[in-house]
């Protein structure tokens, strides 16, 4: 179980500028080229625009078309979709250091 924060704030999407339906704060890792591990946490936004065409992001985007929020009545179903789109997107790699690696492996094959 990893420790996730899920940010509610009115937080506008970096990448078209909407206002995101939620964002999650993750921990995560990496060691840098002398072996020190550098961990922290990132942010992981979903945005209705951006994220409509990604799989495990649509079920949690459909639930909240009919539902401003999650509550008593709609936690079951709010929360197990939501539950599926953490494991799954808190566990993809970053891009920001797939970036970072392909700057420090410039002769790496593309
Ligand atoms: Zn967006």
């Amino acid at each position: 179980m990893i420790d996730v924060e899920v940010v509610v704030d009115d937080l506008p999407c970096h990448r078209c500028g909407d206002s995101l339906i939620l964002a999650i704060r993750v921990p995560h890792g990496f060691h840098r080229a002398d072996g020190e591990l550098v961990s922290g946490t990132r942010t992981v936004p979903l945005c209705r625009v951006c994220d409509r065409d990604d799989p495990v992001a649509q079920g949690v985007l459909a639930f909240f078309a009919f539902h401003e929020q999650i509550d008593a009545t709609t936690v079951g179903e709010g929360g197990t979709i939501l539950t599926e789109w953490i494991d799954t997107v808190s566990n993809r790699p970053t891009p920001y250091l797939d970036h970072l690696n392909a700057e420090d492996h410039p002769d790496a094959p593309e």
